[in-house]
């Protein structure tokens, strides 16, 4: 199986890119939601590229380019809430820079969809640039600030994952079915979340403990306040650990090629990355729960154990805590006062 093949849930994005391997362009557009395996398809991809045998997996090319190692490989991260023109620039001195080793270099700039003023400093270079460069622009969608260069890329779409396909990967890497479905079924279509809980033990208990509030409130301010506390420390723990042990693999291949090429990595670019994963996280954590917690209410709903009204009331207050969750990310506040208005199902 070749590096290419190896991708989970892109069957349409994989046949292009196999296609492209063998005849690249100068710059790529891989486009899709988050999770959907954009970062590990410009991996793969840049293998393909690189490698003698057009990415066979099980070269010293291919083995240096996955892990993150290959000096001709370079992935570009945000160190802002944006991409800057600062950056930008970077970008453009990398991008003339010639690669260390073979004919070609590849450079992955990720979360273009940030792009904003940026845009301008590099249209130039990705729409022309040294034939020995490639690029491959990772966006989740395109605002207008990235319309004119994707309109320079050949575009990949990529797509979100079906639980099955989830649950199948997950078991194929070792995960037992049970766990598979679990992870799947928490994951809303994103492989890198489902292969973190698929490795996180305490997954069942949280679901449990989100679908437990109902019953635990019972109209005052100090069931409200404990149940809170103790979900904001769920949301804190849940999959930290896991998450820390990827991050720290990524520091050592990042020492690794420092001490190797003596290349210079933005290791503040890196940090930020690993705090937004890890805030992610926190993120998708508190949306999980209160899938569940509303889970509660309609399965409430449906079995008659909770009165009608109230059991609606709830559902629509959850949705509203959901959506104001993208506005205003307190987490500890918004679960207060979202638990302040859930009735009680005793
Ligand atoms: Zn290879």
């Amino acid at each position: 199986m070749t590096v290419l093949e190896g991708l989970v849930g892109q069957e349409q994005a994989v046949g292009r890119l196999s296609a492209a391997a063998r005849t690249p362009v100068h710059a790529y557009l891989f486009l899709g939601p988050p999770g959907s395996g954009k970062r590990e398809a410009a991996r793969a991809f840049a293998a393909a590229l690189l490698c003698p045998n057009g990415g066979d997996g099980t070269c010293e090319v291919c083995d240096r380019v996955l892990r993150g190692v290959h000096p001709d490989v370079v992935v570009v991260e945000r160190s802002g809430p944006y991409i800057t023109v600062d950056q930008a620039r970077e970008i453009v001195r990398l991008a003339m820079r010639s690669p260390n080793e073979g004919p070609r270099k590849v450079l992955v700039l990720t979360d273009f969809h940030l792009v904003k003023e940026a845009a301008p400093t590099l249209l130039k270079v990705i729409e022309e640039p040294p034939a020995s460069t490639v690029f491959v622009v990772l966006a989740d969608h395109v605002p207008v600030e990235l319309e004119t260069i994707a309109s320079r890329c050949v575009r990949i779409d990529f797509r979100a994952i079906g639980r099955e396909q989830l649950v199948d990967t997950l078991v194929a890497e070792g995960v037992d079915r049970h766990s598979a479905e679990e992870a799947a079924d928490a994951a809303g279509g994103r492989l890198d979340r489902a292969r973190l809980l698929a490795s996180d033990p305490d997954l069942a208990a949280r679901r449990q403990a989100w679908h437990d509030v109902p019953h635990r409130l019972d109209g005052t301010g100090a069931a409200v306040a404990a149940a809170a506390a103790e979900l904001a420390a769920l949301i804190a723990s849940a999959g930290v650990e896991p998450l820390h042990a990827r991050h720290r693999a990524e520091l050592e291949a990042l020492e690794e090629r420092m001490s190797r090429y003596g290349d210079r990595v933005n290791k503040k670019q890196v940090d930020e990355q690993h705090r937004r994963e890890l805030r992610r996280l926190r993120m998708d954590e508190l949306r999980f729960g209160l899938a569940t917690l509303q889970q509660a209410y309609r399965d409430a709903l449906v079995d008659g154990s909770g009165p009608a009204a109230d059991c609606l009331v709830a559902v629509d207050a959850i949705t509203e805590a959901a959506e104001a969750l993208e506005r205003n990310p307190n987490e500890t506040l918004l679960l207060q006062a979202l638990l302040l208005k859930l009735p009680s199902l005793q």
